[in-house]
């Protein structure tokens, strides 16, 4: 989509509800790419059999925390349903004010963070 390129990645947030589910060709493409076991994939970054780790903000283990941009840093090999979403229709994330008022705040005080830590 267009818009991924001007958008700080909302939708690689976990809100309450929503999970994003790996599977275990997912796993075994990501540790592919990792130059990584499956096992050592699934030791490091698995929150649970399905699903990623994520950090205090909900974002994902993979968002880079650069303080200017927020990309996938396993873009090539992101899971499918990173890949499909958001299944062909218009972004729910740029049309929700409910989603972005949750997200926002998050997105905001990570990119404090980053320029504290960065300098
Ligand atoms: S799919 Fe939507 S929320 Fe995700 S990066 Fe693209 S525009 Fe942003
Ligand atoms: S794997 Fe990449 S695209 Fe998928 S949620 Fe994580 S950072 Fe976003």
């Amino acid at each position: 989509m267009i818009y991924c390129n001007y958008c700080p990645g909302y939708c690689c947030y976990r809100l309450e509800g929503s999970v994003l589910t790996i599977t275990a060709f997912d796993i075994s493409r990501l540790a592919h790419h990792l130059g990584i076991s499956d096992n050592e994939f699934m030791h490091s970054y698995m929150e649970t059999r399905r699903t990623f780790r994520v950090r205090e903000d909900g974002s994902c283990i993979f968002q880079s925390q650069d303080k200017m941009v927020r990309r996938c840093t396993v873009h090539e090999a992101r899971p499918t349903q990173c890949r499909k979403f958001p299944y062909g229709k218009p972004c729910p994330y740029l049309e929700r004010e409910d989603l972005l008022s949750v997200i926002q705040p998050r997105i905001e005080a990570g990119l404090a963070e980053s320029w504290k830590k960065e300098g």
